[in-house]
């Protein structure tokens, strides 16, 4: 596949070197500090920031100067002008140094991987990934996000789990990792604060669909762990931040491009994002389809896709030949239990009574489900005319659980971990008008009727004849020399 570009022309700076002495230096013309007013200004009218201007606006944001109106006001600026290469990866690198670099033994440095998902629906990867990499020999310091939007978060998904703390310093998190080989851990005022705060400001004005803020986000929080490798899942389609597939490309040659300027191994995969991943969209629902395909079993676009990208980061890092090795190896460790007992350990360590993780590894999945947070009630939906499942258009879904409660209207608001959807039907199978193809899981009065109306909307039927439903894996973008 495509290699992508490089920015700049300076050697990179050695992985997790945050001094900003590797960075490629813009013209700063100007010694003074500019006032954010002017900042503001200057990227609203399409200009340039350079360095020192960048580096302003996010001390400004950390240390408490700039107003939340100045803060949006940026934010939006950003999202209509852009940012070029070299702002993107000076953003990047000033929100990594907001907070403390992670710092491993020696001997961990080839072993440090990570993923992180551009947000969707049902997206309970990282909860499989991770412990699988860490079967397969890894070190994996997730530092993940919480819902964004209609999308999920997998520290929401994880906090469902009773116990679960995703609260860490930096000195847990390598406790954790010699217990387990991974932690999945929120930013917090140690680590990237300053994407903390900004995160939270692009949920609520409508700036989340940026390039260079996805970026920054996301490269941020993996420069300071310090990795070996990083593969990044961009979605596409209706219920992606991007919707359309060459958009995603764009993106995911920015992290790539970003990432290897910054001295950072990153490969993208662009993967498909209009059906739900898996059956299950819901914070503890979707713990128990993680768990299950931790068992070798679950749903196969769910395993196909922990399988592709975990063999991309095998491979990547080192730790396989191919691609195909990788996934392969990663498959055996979801088939032989070991990815189950790093999922357990790394429970225990984060906070959970080692009784329950226990019991939740080791459990049916009935009695998996007595564990973790249900709703009280559940509502089937039927059929309402016979044909192919086509497609079950998963923002609709998320729209409807996200006011059922599965999501947050404000930061900090708490969730109905056990509000969700359980998807009876797959892509490619033949249904009889009147068959039940969702089971709504909520704690409210019944669906109202628009609710139910948008729900009976995202099933689409079709006279095709049935048909194996397609992988949701659609093309990788790799660094450049891989
Ligand atoms: N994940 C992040 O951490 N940040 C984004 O902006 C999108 C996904």
């Amino acid at each position: 596949m495509a290699a992508s570009m490089t920015v700049g022309t300076g050697a990179p700076p050695a992985p997790g070197d945050l001094s900003g002495e590797g960075s490629q230096g813009l013209p700063d013309p100007s010694p003074e500090p500019k006032q954010l007013p002017e900042l503001i200004r200057m990227k609203r009218d399409g200009g340039r920031l350079s360095e020192a201007d960048i580096r302003g606006f996010v001390a400004a944001v950390v240390n408490g100067s700039a107003q939340g109106a100045q803060i949006g006001a940026m934010l939006m600026a950003i999202r209509l002008q852009g940012m070029d290469l070299e702002e993107t990866s000076v953003l990047t690198q000033a929100l990594a140094q907001s907070g403390k670099q992670l710092e491993w033994p020696e001997a961990w440095h080839q072993q440090l991987v990570d993923k992180h998902s551009t947000g969707g629906v049902g997206d309970k990867v990282s909860l499989v990934l991770a412990p699988a990499l860490a079967a397969c020999g890894c070190k994996v310091p997730m530092i993940s996000g919480r819902g964004l939007g209609h999308t999920g978060g997998t520290l929401d998904k994880l906090e469902s789990i009773p116990g679960f703390n995703v609260t860490q310093s930096p000195e847990q998190m390598q406790a954790l990792l010699e217990q387990a080989g991974c932690c999945i851990v929120g930013q917090s005022e140690q680590l990237v604060p300053a994407d903390g705060i900004l995160y939270a400001a692009r949920d609520v004005t409508a700036t989340v669909d940026s390039l260079p803020l996805i970026t920054a986000s996301i490269l941020s929080k993996k420069l300071v762990e310090g990795l070996s490798a990083l593969v990044v899942d961009v979605k596409f389609g209706g219920a992606a931040v991007f919707p359309n597939q060459e958009q995603a490309r764009e993106l995911a040659r920015t992290l790539v491009g970003v990432g290897a300027s910054l001295g950072l191994r990153v490969a993208a995969a662009l993967t498909a994002m209009d059906k739900p991943l898996g059956r299950c969209v819901g914070n503890a629902l979707e713990v128990e389809e993680a768990l299950l395909c931790m068992d070798g079993a679950g749903p196969p676009d769910l395993r196909d896709l922990v399988t592709t990208l975990g063999g991309a980061l095998l491979w990547l890092s080192g730790h396989a030949g191919t691609q195909a090795q990788g996934a392969a190896r990663v498959a055996a460790a979801l088939d032989d239990g070991s990815a189950l007992g790093r999922f357990e350990r790394m429970l225990a360590a984060q906070g959970v009574d080692p009784g329950l993780a226990r019991a939740l590894c080791s459990g049916s999945p009935a009695e998996r489900r007595q564990l973790l947070p249900r709703a009280q009630e559940q509502e089937e939906l039927l059929a309402p005319a016979d044909g192919t499942v086509e497609l079950v258009r998963a923002l609709p879904l998320a729209l409807v659980l996200h006011e059922l409660g599965a999501g947050r209207n404000r930061a900090g608001e708490p969730l109905r971990l056990g509000v969700g959807a359980e998807l009876l039907v797959d892509v490619g199978q033949r249904l009889r008008r009147g068959t039940p193809w969702l089971r709504v899981h909520r704690d409210g009065p019944a669906l109202s009727g628009p609710q139910r109306r948008a729900l009976q909307e995202a099933l689409v039927l079709s006279d095709r004849a049935p048909f194996a439903p397609p992988s949701p894996f659609a093309e990788l973008v790799l660094p450049p020399q891989q």
